[in-house]
């Protein structure tokens, strides 16, 4: 099926468009530049921005896919969750268009969405494009099948999350999220009390090679599973993770080199907040997929793009003998073709579309792969 996906949960308006599992156009806008100043995300900027960007990208995204909207077969809308009034916009032109052109609409989550990326053709175990491994069946009506007992680690500036695929069309478990600021979320924080500016993830990425990880040792923070078991499920465990308390360690750590009247040494602490982070993302993603049974983990969200979190996941997961996907980053950040990717996929399975009185959902459970009717 020829698939329209519309993204709109932060600061990117995304509209992707794909055929089965065939990507054909990714376009992005961001208001990321507009957001610079205020050092985060502001909710009422991002809804502005996706309203003045929608039309322009949805024109670019069929320009560039070379198909007319009559075209498409079903079209697909981050539903949640994320900021309600960016999701509000995206919401609302996926509804204007379906019923403007009768198209099905599929309202869906976008956490799924970032594991349903992985399922566009060209991708093998650590992200390296393999022709042998594209599958032959991707460009009809079969789905191509996911590796069974799939993990997906989503990492992102709104995000931290361990996910359990069973099924991606409608059989998905949590088994693990921040309890309090997302990773990325902390890297941004981080970054300001350096004065390292925003967003910060890059930039701590990068000072972070310059500097020591050992040279100061920062608290990492939930470290062991917690015991959920139930007469159901006896060994059932949460693997949570709380990243507010290293952002504070590093504060204090700031503020005692100033009392001291000594130099700020900016990069170690870069390269041990770092440390403190990715040591406690791998070790906790890698101990839920070794007691779940998960033998295949996907690696997405923005901060997918960190240097030190790829190298840690890779060796980790290598020596727990489980096998990492890495989609390329353009498809790791928010857009509009993961969104497509999974519509095409629930569209495969027979899935019903959503119809159009649904309502964004900030919160949406990540068990919502889509809306039902
Ligand atoms: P969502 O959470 O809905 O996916 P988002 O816009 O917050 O949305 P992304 O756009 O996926 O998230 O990613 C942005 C985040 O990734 C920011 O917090 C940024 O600091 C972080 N980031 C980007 N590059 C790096 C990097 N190299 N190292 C660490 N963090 C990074
Ligand atoms: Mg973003
Ligand atoms: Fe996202």
């Amino acid at each position: 099926p020829l698939v329209l996906g519309i993204e709109s949960s932060c600061d990117e308006t995304g509209v992707g468009i794909v055929r089965g599992t065939t990507l054909l156009t990714n376009t992005v806008s961001s208001s990321m530049d507009e957001h610079v100043r205020f050092g985060g995300v502001i909710p009422e900027i991002a809804s502005r921005a996706h309203l003045d960007a929608f039309v322009p990208t949805l024109r670019q995204a069929l320009s560039d896919a070379g198909v007319d909207l009559e075209d498409i077969d079903a079209i697909a809308v981050t539903s949640g969750p994320g900021l309600a009034g960016a999701l509000m916009v995206g919401v609302c032109a996926a509804k204007a268009l379906a019923v403007a052109t009768g198209k099905p609409l599929y309202a869906i989550n976008h956490l799924v969405a970032h594991v349903g990326v992985g399922l566009l053709d060209g991708q093998s175990p650590a992200g390296k494009d393999s022709a042998s491994d594209r599958s032959a069946a991707t460009h009809g009506a079969v789905a191509p099948r996911l590796p069974d007992n799939l993990g997906a680690l989503l990492v992102s500036g709104g995000h931290t999350e361990i996910l359990k695929i069973n099924r991606i069309t409608d059989d998905v478990e949590l088994l693990g999220s921040t309890i309090d600021d997302a990773a990325g979320e902390a890297y941004d924080k981080v970054a300001r009390i350096l004065g390292l500016g925003y967003p910060g993830g890059p930039a701590i990425d990068r000072l972070a090679r310059e500097g020591n990880p050992k040279a100061i040792r920062f608290p990492r923070g939930l470290t062991q599973p917690k015991y959920m078991g139930t007469a159901e499920e006896p060994g059932k465990h949460r693997y949570d993770w709380s990243f507010s308390g290293v952002k504070t360690a590093v504060a204090r750590c700031v503020e005692q080199f100033e009392a001291r009247g000594e130099d700020v040494p900016v990069a170690d602490i870069a390269a041990a907040f770092q440390e403190a982070v990715v040591d406690v993302i791998t070790s906790k993603a890698v101990l839920a997929c070794r007691e779940n049974g998960i033998t295949d983990v996907l690696l997405g969200g923005g901060v997918a793009a960190n240097s030190r979190l790829r190298e840690l996941t890779g060796q980790r997961c290598a020596s727990a003998g489980i096998r990492l996907y890495v989609p390329p980053l353009d498809l790791c950040t928010d857009n509009g073709a993961m969104v497509a990717a999974l519509g095409s996929q629930l569209v495969m399975a027979g899935i019903g579309p959503s119809g159009i009185r649904f309502a964004p959902d900030s919160s949406m459970p990540v068990t919502t792969v889509s809306a039902p009717a």
